[in-house]
């Protein structure tokens, strides 16, 4: 039986329901899985309002995955094991919501003016007013559904990416990642950073963030991700001991029409890591998600 530690549902840009989410891990092997979804904890706190969906043998360890505020590549903080009604954190995401609606207005502005593309704003409202977490592959499906392009890696290389940056600095919807180790810190989880790579930061600019971010509380770091080569692994594995973090890994998984070619259980850019240890998993064992796990705080 295999972990993964980094998965998307429908209440952020995923594809599936967090049963469905559940249905394919049981499919796939997977015993122990996160749902990370970006900046709200809705999934989650679904699924353990409705916990027969759980199934009895699998494990589900609550996550979530915080915008890092960054203008340049994309900063994300996976928090494990956490209190997932802590009244900071349902707060704090609540004004990240609102910073990804102004995201999202800027976004479809600067389409407008640059690249002929509108979209009504009944289609708009749809977006703002639905209870997900909001956010550019919201709009990939508008502009397929426009025949503006025929997939969501298309939408974002053709339009999303170009008009994310032009908009970033005006309305940058992350959050210092100070905060995002203190929030999940507060709510009693562990803060990770997720997918290293896609700081883009050279190896001088990446092991000084790495330290500043350590001295601020940073506990793990994903080593294991769909888009790590095996020599991105070694490398972040190695830094990861040398700095005497926890070790973390998932797939990144967020449904075939979202990221194709992504499965759930699988992490590795070459689609054949099955993770079936990780010193996260061992801490959160451990620690406080434990002690909240028997005095049975989360499913009832
Ligand atoms: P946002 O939260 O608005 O910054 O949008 C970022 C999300 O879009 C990421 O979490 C990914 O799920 C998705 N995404 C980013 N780039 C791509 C891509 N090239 N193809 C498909 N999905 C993407
Ligand atoms: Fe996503
Ligand atoms: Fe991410
Ligand atoms: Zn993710």
């Amino acid at each position: 039986m295999s972990i993964d530690m980094h998965i998307h549902s429908y209440y952020s840009d995923g594809a599936y329901l967090p049963e469905e989410v559940i249905s394919l891990a049981a499919k796939n092997g997977v015993s122990t899985l996160a749902i990370t979804d970006h900046d709200t904890l809705l999934g989650i706190q679904y699924l353990y309002k409705n916990s027969k969906f759980v199934l009895p043998d699998m494990e589900i360890i609550p996550g979530i995955e915080i915008t890092g505020k960054v203008f340049k590549g994309s900063m994300h903080i996976l928090g494990y094991g956490l209190d997932i009604y802590n009244e900071d954190l349902i707060n704090a995401m609540k004004k990240q919501r609102e910073k990804r609606i102004a995201s999202l207005i800027a976004i479809c502005d600067y389409l407008k003016k640059n690249n002929n593309i509108y979209f009504s704003s009944e289609e708009i409202n749809e977006i703002i007013f639905s209870e997900r977490s909001i956010g550019r592959p919201d709009l990939a499906k508008l502009l397929i559904k426009h025949e503006n392009v025929e997939t969501v890696s298309e939408a974002f290389s053709k339009y999303l990416r170009k008009a994310y940056e032009m908009t970033r600095e005006e309305v940058e919807k992350g959050l210092p990642y100070q905060e995002c180790f203190e929030l999940i810190k507060n709510a009693g989880g562990i803060p990770v950073l997720a997918h290293p790579k896609t700081l883009e930061l050279d190896e001088i600019e990446f092991l000084k963030l790495l330290k500043e971010m350590i001295s601020c509380g940073l506990m793990g770091m994903e080593v294991y991700h769909s888009i790590h080569t095996p020599t991105d692994i070694q490398y972040y594995l190695n830094i990861a001991s040398d700095y005497g973090l926890l070790v973390s890994g998932g797939s990144d998984f967020h449904g075939e029409t979202v990221k194709p070619n992504i499965q759930l259980g699988v992490t590795g850019r070459n689609k054949n890591i099955v993770l079936d240890n990780l010193s996260l998993v061992d801490e959160l064992h451990n620690g406080l998600y434990k002690i909240l796990k028997k005095n049975n705080s989360y499913f009832n």
